[in-house]
């Protein structure tokens, strides 16, 4: 496969107008260019937002159900090129090619489920005081909307986003990350070929400061929905807040972690962990770093954990048995190492560290191997609080269910967790006393599903979950109460005289 030059797409029309380009490499070969791509800036972005903003009036005036059927289209469309789109995830951002397949099948679960919700209820109707009153819960599309997304799902993410937002009747500006440009315009172009009308979607390529940022801060944007790291997250918070009409939705990372009791099926439970631990390098933002462990299986546990992650089997993401591609970017490889020199500075007793690998093949592309290691909790150390993401995995023991529970929650962040046990009243214990917005029991911390909400807490998420949640942040929820008596009354007994 050649290399591409990639465009922006604004108002129906596909443009390389920009001040300048970036590349985007293959991370398994760094010496594969993929595509030029446009590197954009206040410019396009303002050109996004007018026409999205000239394309929403006419797009919010056309039925839920009629604006669903492009998602349908949509999804019937990359069917058919499933295993070309998974090759390009793959060859973008290093994840096997097992992982990039499933990517996009979550994305066609999105278009899907929306196609199917816009014939449900969207609103409510809701009893009045009043016998002649009826009430209803509608709701409004908010209007234009930025959707800036990670690398890590560079399908199903944007799609996560897009698809309901679209289908209540929003306009959007979608900025993917500067890593997966290449997936992001296949995306859009399906789009385009199921005939979606200009404006309603338009992708902005570029680096985050440049042109992400101008798309956050436009006046014109109504609603920014976020994916990525906690700290541009908490940029983003904050420039919405102060700005009385923008809302915002982000979704960040995690330090999740898996609880292992001493009753939990062990061997399941030491392949959940593998999953949760290494599946996609450990760059997930479900990817457990912690695996807190009860003190009567510690020993066997780890033992058996590092044997499995020392036979893993690294190398090209395209060969359908490799189980961990690469890291995405030397700055993740820096990363990486930065947080091993500070595992060993607060304490950790590494039990698996065989570093990067570099002979032959390896040395074109970011690939490393797990690091493991045993470590007593500590609230203060970073390493335990602190998102590495990447194959960086500390295994702590605890005593008894109470313990368990605190040095989970010794985290900022609250994303995922799962719990491995038989007994159902630790596992309800484990959801009521524990902080995250995705639970597992008896499975790894990776898996979702559209249908289900899907985001965290704390440092994690806004508490607004993205997937089948996102509804509530691309619509505002109004009451519309209709009187159908000839005279006015009103509720709480509140008089309705009108002195003559
Ligand atoms: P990132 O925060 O570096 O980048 C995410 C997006 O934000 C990219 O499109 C990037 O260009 C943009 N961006 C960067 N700087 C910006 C700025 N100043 N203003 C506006 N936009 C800016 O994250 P990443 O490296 O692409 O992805 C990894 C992170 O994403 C991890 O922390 C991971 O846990 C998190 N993540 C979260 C979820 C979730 O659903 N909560 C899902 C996947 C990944």
């Amino acid at each position: 496969m050649g290399s591409i030059t990639g465009m922006n797409f604004i108002g129906g029309k596909w443009s390389g107008d920009a001040d300048g380009v970036f590349e985007g490499r293959n991370p398994s070969n760094t010496g594969e260019l993929i595509g030029v791509f446009p590197r954009s800036r206040s410019q396009q972005a303002n050109l996004a937002v007018a026409a999205a903003r000239e394309a929403f009036p006419a797009w919010r005036a056309q039925s839920r159900i009629r604006r669903a059927e492009y998602l349908d289209a949509f999804a019937q469309l990359v069917k058919n090129d499933k295993e070309e789109l998974a090759r390009i995830i793959s060859r973008e951002c290093g994840k096997c090619i097992s992982e990039a397949r499933a990517d996009i099948v979550e994305g066609i679960h999105s278009a899907q489920y929306w196609f199917g919700r816009s014939r449900t209820p969207s609103g409510e109707v809701l009893a009045s005081e009043i016998p002649e009153k009826d009430c209803y819960v509608y709701r409004k599309p908010k209007g234009v909307v930025t959707a800036i997304t990670p690398w890590n799902f560079p399908f199903a993410i944007p799609l996560w986003l897009i698809c309901p937002s679209l289908v209540e009747g929003n306009t959007v500006t979608l900025k993917p990350a500067e890593e997966t440009p290449l997936t992001a315009q296949r995306l859009v172009e399906y789009f385009e070929k199921a005939g979606l009308p200009a404006g309603v979607l338009n992708l902005v390529q570029g680096y985050g400061e440049e042109a992400a940022w101008p798309l956050v801060t436009h006046p014109n944007v109504d609603v920014v929905l976020f994916t990525g790291s906690a700290q541009v997250g908490a940029m983003i918070k904050e420039v919405c807040a102060k700005d009385y009409r923008k809302f915002c939705v982000c979704e960040m990372g995690g330090k999740n972690a898996m609880l292992i009791f001493d009753d939990a099926d062990f061997d399941l439970a030491v392949n959940a962990a593998v999953m949760s631990a290494f599946r996609t390098t450990g760059q997930r933002c479900v990817s457990a770093e912690r695996l807190i462990v009860q003190q009567g299986i510690f020993d066997r546990f780890v033992s058996s954990f590092v044997e499995k992650a020392r036979n893993l089997k690294i190398g090209d993401p395209l060969d359908e048995d490799t189980f961990m591609g690469p890291l995405v970017s030397s700055s993740a490889c820096d990363k990486f190492e930065h947080y091993k020199k500070l595992a060993v500075e607060e304490g950790a007793h590494v039990l698996l560290d065989d570093g990067r690998l570099t002979e032959g093949s390896y040395s074109r592309g970011y690939f490393v191997r797990p690091f493991v290691y045993t470590i007593k909790h500590n609230p203060t150390a970073k390493v335990l609080r602190e998102e590495v993401f990447g194959p960086h995995v500390a295994i702590m023991p605890f005593r008894d269910l109470e313990e368990a529970v605190s040095i989970y929650n010794a985290s900022e962040y609250a994303f995922a967790l799962s719990v491995c046990s038989r007994d159902y009243r630790t596992i309800r214990a484990i959801r009521n006393l524990c902080d995250f917005g995705v639970g597992y029991v008896n499975l790894p911390t990776i898996g979702a599903e559209v249908h289900l909400p899907f985001g965290g807490l704390k440092k994690s998420g806004t508490g607004m979950p993205s997937a089948s949640g996102l509804i509530d942040a691309v619509t505002h929820r109004i009451s519309w109460t209709v009187n159908h008596d000839t005279q006015i009354k009103l509720a709480q007994g509140l008089s309705a005289e009108v002195p003559k």
